[in-house]
């Protein structure tokens, strides 16, 4: 089995609203092991395995030290997982990667493209990651599911770079592609719909089900190279709800790197 390390990245100052995904990672994995829950996906598979590693949490000052802490756990040879921090840390995340997997493509689930050339003038935003993920060329086809906040910026951003976005007005799992590259898949946690997931920052209705997001992440049938999983805000959770999805989604996504 392929080895897999897990990072919680704690750090939200790339957060344009409110802070508190910094705080989410210790309380993703209280939720994993709190007993509420085995450790099975739903596949029969167990995340508990020799070959998975958690690393801990990284409280993060720079914010360029991302790529540095997820570059070291790819060259001791492990697939990364993160449980993030606000959407900010994708991109640095991503340039890691991109030095292993120099033909890689991003599933990305988000209520938000987060595509802006610049946020409030800071181009390292959370509202940017995937800007510069493609300007930068580092990923071959970047696919968005969940959309629903497109303006006329984004939008153009999004054929400027040829991103496929699946719009949550259009959303149907029949249309979303199969993948050819190695697959990295990002889950901010506000792609679902706030009903399901009201620990997040920015509540944007009429997102996906619970069930919607385990259907596509279960149709993957290539190879997931990496995920993050990011934006839970505990600050806004409501009967540790949030955790409890994160905690599910993060079982799904791993069994699906090993
Ligand atoms: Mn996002
Ligand atoms: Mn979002």
């Amino acid at each position: 089995m392929q080895r897999i390390a897990i990072q919680g990245i704690q750090f939200d100052e790339k957060s344009s609203y409110q802070q508190g995904p910094k705080l989410a990672p210790p309380l993703i994995r209280e939720a994993l092991h709190s007993g509420s829950l085995n450790l099975f996906a739903e596949n029969g598979i167990s995340i508990e395995q020799d070959t998975v590693e958690d690393k801990g949490d990284f409280e993060i000052t720079n914010y360029f030290d991302i790529e540095k802490i997820t570059k070291k756990h790819l060259d001791s040879g492990h697939k990364v997982f993160t449980l993030g921090g606000d959407h900010s840390v994708t991109f640095p995340i991503i340039k890691a990667h991109h030095q292993k997997y120099p033909k890689l493509d991003i599933l990305h689930i988000d209520a938000h493209a987060d595509l802006y050339d610049n946020y409030e003038g800071d181009p390292y935003s959370h509202a940017c990651p995937f800007a510069r993920i493609m300007e930068n060329g580092f990923a071959v086809k970047l696919v968005q599911v969940g959309i629903r906040t497109l303006n006329t910026h984004q939008a153009a951003q999004a054929e400027k770079y040829q991103v496929e976005v699946h719009q949550m007005k259009d959303y149907d799992l029949n249309n979303i592609p199969t993948f050819k590259n190695p697959l990295y898949i990002s889950l901010d946690m506000d792609g679902f719909d706030p009903a399901f997931a009201p620990g997040v920052s920015h509540h944007e209705p009429g997102g996906l089900s619970s069930r919607q997001v385990l259907d596509l992440l279960q149709s993957i049938d290539t190879e997931v190279v990496g995920a993050d999983i990011v934006e839970y805000n505990p600050n806004r959770d409501f009967q540790n709800m949030t955790a409890f999805l994160a905690a599910k989604m993060m079982k799904e996504i791993l069994v699906k790197m090993m």
